[in-house]
């Protein structure tokens, strides 16, 4: 690729959206939409529930639901990329109110879908999804038809929503108000004190310098210690909020739902964590590695994220790092390639830096019109050139996912991330072998990844390990500040084992992790190791079987929402994820990174 045509910064084009925010077209738009909604709302009220006799009225009311649905992502993808873009602009969250408030009369269809299925039987059910028109979407009926047999009668269901707005879900906003007001008083080398945003304190956690990483840790600490009983409340109310609705909604466990959510059996998770376990030294020896480069035995639970400490190299500029990330994906994945050149030519990449943008980066989409916008802010480092391609494999799943019909894209948050580990993966073996990119760097990439892989395999374990220790214990009664300290404190040792210093575990993390406070959604932690293993496995496959392999990678990502994971994994790849077998092997092929990474740190001492 030429660098002419990409070298300036680069700004998205959005008016394949809407030629202009609020102009007539989006006007209009949304006020089609929201006249649709109404009358379809009126339509399901008055439906009978489904049998052979309502069938067809109800499969009008679902492709107008699929429909509409579609269109409010559309208005809602749109809106993403400007609240991103443009921060200070108060007009793009006022539109986001308005998108909620369109979703939730959306979701009043939903209620109905689900008390017309509740009663339908297996067979009748079957029948029905077997329409033609149907047939394409059937996973994502069946999924209703499920939920529907785990439901309380209709009138109790919206009960249940009204009473959440202030219960489950007042407490997850009490915990973001107070989290977010939160301040610390971090104490320097020189004496001076500087009162700090809570927001900065991961990231002084991580520092180089493991003197400001302990003082920022210590400090944070002592801040949470100080709304220590407010959060305890919280995250005995969320969880007892949910352990109530599942008694009255016939849920024996209290992963069932997760993991229904996950698109997963409670076996494959099993089997996950069995083989985790058993390879759990892999982790810990790069954990232990990394501390002896410093010339210590093992870390403290709060520098888990923090780089070895090497200079940072040259910035790149944008019109390099696209050169980068084109060539990397087009030597081994022509096809992604292309894509990649496709989103810079057409403008669906943003990645200039200047203010009033938020901070991070993501990939949205519209099914509308099939086409995907990454969102980025470029600082020419190296970790940036990561994201391009990380959030261009996301846009690349999104792409291979636009043949099929709306309600087959959404794919649950297991697979999530599978294209753009992948895509990371893809740039990261061409860096390795690229004569440009010097032993430092290739040091800092490593240790970046490498760090990653060990907070997949042992920080998420630990926040699962100790979300079950604490919904086990819920079921019996509220839990103290101390228990939850103990239990916290008790989960890092056991999976960090040696590799985690003595004194060196963070007793508040049940407290200052966000996760466990979102009222949404319980045990938001496996899925995030599930998809980074699932996504190595496919990259070991890849390494082996060269571009033989590609269409079944493709295979795997175009079904990611027509079944469930299990399905998709075994048709695409021919693997049982249901054995501990298969996880092993995606935890072993780690160990020729770890290899490269002593190797490396060796030939620098
Ligand atoms: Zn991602």
């Amino acid at each position: 690729m030429t660098t002419s045509t990409v070298s300036p910064p680069m700004v998205w084009s959005l008016e394949r959206y809407f030629p202009v925010f609020n102009g007539p077209e989006m006007t209009t738009f949304k006020e089609k939409l929201q006249g649709d909604i109404l009358q379809l709302t009126a339509n399901a009220r008055q439906m009978p529930d489904l049998d052979p006799a309502s069938a067809a009225s109800w499969e009008k009311i679902i492709l107008a639901l699929e429909e509409a649905q579609m269109r409010l992502e559309h208005w809602s993808s749109y809106v993403s990329c400007l609240e991103a873009a443009h921060a200070a602009d108060e007009a793009y969250p006022r539109e986001r109110g308005e998108i909620n408030r369109t979703q939730a009369a959306l979701d009043r269809i939903d209620i109905e879908l689900v008390r017309a299925f509740k009663t339908a039987d297996a067979e009748g059910f079957e029948a029905f999804v077997q329409r033609p028109a149907l047939k394409p979407i059937a996973y994502a009926l069946e999924r209703i038809h499920a939920r529907s047999r785990f439901s309380m009668s209709p009138a109790l269901e919206r009960l249940a929503t009204d009473l959440n707005l202030d219960g489950i879900q007042a407490w997850g906003r009490l915990y973001d108000r107070l989290s977010g007001k939160l301040n610390f008083t971090l104490r320097l080398a020189d004496g001076k004190t500087e009162v700090k945003p809570i927001s900065q304190w991961r990231s002084l956690m991580a520092h180089t310098d493991r003197r400001i990483g302990r003082a920022a840790f210590e400090a944070g600490n002592r801040a949470w210690q100080s709304i220590e009983d407010t959060c305890a409340a919280a995250l005995n109310a969320i969880a007892g909020t949910r352990l109530t609705l599942y008694r009255h909604r016939k849920r024996h466990h209290f992963l069932d739902e997760p993991l229904f959510k996950a698109g997963i059996e409670r076996r494959t998770l099993d089997a996950m964590y069995a083989a985790v376990r058993e390879c759990i030294d892999l982790p810990r020896d790069f954990l232990k590695i990394k501390a002896a480069a410093m010339g210590r035995r093992n870390i403290a639970f709060f520098e888990r994220e923090a780089p070895l400490p090497v200079a940072a190299g040259e910035p790149l500029s944008w019109s390099r790092a696209v050169a980068l990330v084109g060539r990397a994906f087009t030597d081994v994945y022509p096809a992604l390639g292309a894509h990649f050149r496709r989103m810079l030519q057409s403008g669906w990449i943003e990645s200039e830096a200047r203010a009033n943008k938020r901070p991070g980066a993501f990939c949205t989409r519209s099914k509308m019109t099939g086409e995907q916008r990454v969102y980025m802010t470029f600082n020419g480092t190296l970790g940036d050139v990561t994201t391009l391609a990380h959030e261009t494999g996301h846009a690349w799943h999104g792409h291979l996912l636009s043949t099929m019909r709306p309600w087959s894209q959404n794919y649950p948050m297991t697979l999530a991330e599978t294209a753009s580990i992948f895509a990371e993966h893809i740039l990261a073996e061409g860096l390795y072998a690229s004569p440009e990119v010097d032993d430092d760097q290739k040091r800092a990439m490593l240790d970046e990844d490498l760090s990653g892989m060990a907070v997949l395999l042992l920080d998420i374990t630990t926040r699962f390990a100790f979300e079950s220790a604490f919904y086990e214990e819920r079921q019996a009664g509220e839990l103290s500040v101390s228990r939850f300290k103990q239990l916290m404190v008790a989960a890092q040792q056991e999976t960090y084992g040696a590799s985690l210093a003595a004194d060196g575990e963070d007793p508040y993390f049940w407290a200052s992790k966000l996760h466990f406070y979102i009222s949404a959604l319980s045990f938001y932690n496996f899925p995030y190791t599930f998809g980074y293993l699932l996504a190595r496995t496919l990259v070991a496959r890849f390494r082996e079987e060269g571009q033989a392999f590609l269409p079944r990678y493709e295979a795997l990502l175009t079904a990611s929402g027509s079944n469930t994971v299990e399905t998709v994994v075994a048709q695409a790849l021919d693997e049982d994820i249901t054995r501990r077998a298969f996880w092993r092997d995606a935890i072993r092929g780690l160990t020729v990174d770890l290899g490269r990474y002593r190797k490396l740190l060796s030939a620098h001492t």
